[in-house]
């Protein structure tokens, strides 16, 4: 069997055709302020790809980038200056912030409304209660590419291999909302590629290049790659083994070209939700 690719990049540029177009229809005002702080290389590129996908979207992009040696109360400030700001709708802090910075306290500062990574703690509770307003990119754009396989989530088995608060958790979360019956494993999980094996949809969001193999994966089943690592060539890979999996899988995510751009494109699409929360 060889697995049909899932396309991300035309997927993710669908959706972003969908923000475009309503922006335009519903005569909407976004703005997305993004803040970077220091000159992480990996940062940069997101950074410049979201400005690009905010231009092609026709929402606004302010840019914030700050030194690396920048206090917390210099950021503090800022996000506080943001939230105040009726011309800013979203607000991203790019994440990670240089190790004296506090991302948990520069996270919660963000005004919830305008928090469209959903990272703040009372968007991450209404998600476990299934009352929310943005769901966070990743998972979001992950959920995006499954249901583009015409896979019904509901009643399937279904693997998460990750437990962060920005990918693995949520992702189970929304996986849940549509009735998956969903396994959580971690790097304490025994027998990984057993309970792997059992999987209907299988999630990598672990952060190791060619983790996941053949041998852990159900013939048929839809594979969704989160990871993004890059090898000493400075070639980008996920963190399943495509080629082998590919033959055996039914769906699978490419890397780049799956989730990557997915999570720009959910992130344009919060950013008009909120500034549609914010206009009433
Ligand atoms: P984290 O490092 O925060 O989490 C990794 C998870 O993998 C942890 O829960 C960890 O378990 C688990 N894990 C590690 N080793 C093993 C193992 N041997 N067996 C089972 N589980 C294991 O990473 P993130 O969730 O932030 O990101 C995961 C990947 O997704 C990264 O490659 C990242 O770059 C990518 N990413 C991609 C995005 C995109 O837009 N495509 C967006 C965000 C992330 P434990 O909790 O026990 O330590």
């Amino acid at each position: 069997m060889t697995a049909k690719i899932i396309d991300g990049k035309a997927i993710s540029a669908a959706v972003k055709e969908q923000v475009r177009a309503e922006i335009e229809r519903d005569k909407i005002k976004a703005g997305l302020a993004v803040v970077i702080v220091g000159d992480d290389p990996a940062s940069r590129v997101y950074v410049n790809n979201k400005k690009k996908a905010c231009e092609l979207c026709g929402i606004q992009s302010f840019e914030y980038a700050l030194p690396a040696e920048t206090t917390e109360e210099q950021l503090l400030e800022l996000v506080d200056t943001l939230n105040a700001d009726n011309k800013v709708n979203g607000i991203l802090v790019q994440l990670p912030l240089p190790k004296h910075l506090d991302e948990k306290k520069v996270i919660e500062r963000i005004s919830p409304i305008k928090d469209v990574d959903a990272f703040h703690e009372t968007n991450v509770g209404k998600i476990m209660i299934g009352n929310y307003a943005f769901l966070p990119c990743t998972p979001a754009g992950c959920m995006e590419l499954i249901h583009s396989t015409g896979v019904e989530v509901a009643g399937k088995e279904c693997v998460v291999i990750g437990r962060s608060n920005i990918v693995g958790k949520p992702m189970a979360m929304l996986l849940l909302h549509e009735n998956g019956t969903v396994t959580i494993c971690h790097s304490k999980t025994r027998d990984l590629p057993e309970v792997c094996r059992r999987a209907d949809i299988l999630i990598a969001a672990v952060g190791k290049p060619n983790f996941v193999t053949a041998d852990m994966v159900k013939p048929g089943a839809v594979v969704i790659d989160v990871g993004i690592n890059r090898l000493e060539n400075g070639k980008l890979c996920g963190d399943v083994k495509f080629d082998e999996v590919s033959e055996k899988a039914g769906f699978i995510t490419p890397v780049p070209g799956g989730v990557g751009p997915m999570t720009i494109a959910m992130l344009m699409r919060n950013t008009v939700t909120a500034a549609k929360i914010q206009a009433k």
